[in-house]
């Protein structure tokens, strides 16, 4: 049966973007007749809070959308996130590193050419890495694609996914190795968001085109993990009148002020073209 959701982080209130990630996969699951669920992914502890968790409820109610319930928290599941890391681990695929973001940074800046390509990490040999640790500092544990490649074998040229209606030849490259936890913390997004795409039956994963990038290290973890690769459709942005995308803390555009200035769901619909 087809499924979608709509997986908002409660780290501020939601605003028009929002809103037409909501509608989009909640059009697309009632003109199927399937499933429509709310995942509420707050594993980032530091940034989510209880008030803007509460405030998506509200908001999405007075869009007039309708979920199941229970509603699934992420945080209510680390040590499922925990678990699948370690079998990672186990695998071999997972490396420490130490790089700072601002030292990456610096290193970017450093780099003979302008780039934009994944980040400059690598996995250290083992007695740095010992040193390292002996130090303390934080790190991140990263997915080598090197080593991910080598365990999916022949398979790996074939990795893939069909987005808008096409066959996307998967090229995990282009995002590097990414981090999949830290030090103290077991999971990040794309680990938790695979994995909970599997564990909820989704069957059409549909967000917007600044995630498109991120499904092509997704299905090297359905690979890895041994899930089921959904079905992706990447909508376009909603800009301002500036051609940026809303930010979080851009007040004047979230559905709770639009709410008070008096809007109707109705004009908001038709004025993001929905
Ligand atoms: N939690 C992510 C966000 O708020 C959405 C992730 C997804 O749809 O896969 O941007």
């Amino acid at each position: 049966m087809f499924a979608t959701r709509f997986a908002p982080s409660p780290t501020g209130y939601l605003h028009l973007g929002h809103a037409f990630s909501a509608w989009t996969a909640f059009d697309a699951a009632q003109s199927e007749q399937g499933r429509f669920i709310l995942r509420i992914e707050d594993t980032d502890l530091t940034r989510c809070r209880p008030e803007f968790e509460a405030a998506i409820y509200e908001d999405l109610a007075w869009l007039g959308l309708t979920w199941e319930s229970p509603v699934r928290r992420q945080s209510d599941h680390m040590a499922d996130y925990e678990a699948a890391l370690e079998r990672l681990k186990a695998l071999g695929l997972l490396y420490r590193c130490f790089k700072t973001r601002k030292e990456l940074m610096e290193a970017i800046a450093s780099a003979p050419h302008s780039f934009s390509g994944p980040e400059p990490v690598a996995p250290l040999p083992p007695s740095d890495e010992a040193d390292q640790l002996a130090t303390g500092k934080a790190y991140a544990w990263r997915l080598s694609l090197a080593r991910s490649a080598a365990v999916i074998g022949a398979d790996w040229d074939r990795l893939g996914f069909e987005a808008n209606g096409q066959w996307v030849k998967a090229d995990p490259g282009q995002l590097g190795d990414i981090v999949l936890a830290r030090k103290e913390f077991p999971s990040s997004y794309h680990l938790a968001s695979v994995l909970d795409d599997a564990s909820q039956g989704i069957t059409h994963v549909i967000r917007g085109e600044d995630l498109a990038e991120a499904a092509h290290i997704h299905v090297v973890l359905q690979k890895l993990l041994g899930l089921p690769t959904p079905i992706y459709r990447h909508h376009r942005l909603i800009l301002d009148a500036d051609g940026k995308r809303f930010a979080k803390r851009n007040q004047s555009v979230t559905l709770r002020s639009l709410r008070e200035s008096g809007t109707s769901p109705a004009l908001i619909r038709t004025s993001l073209g929905l």
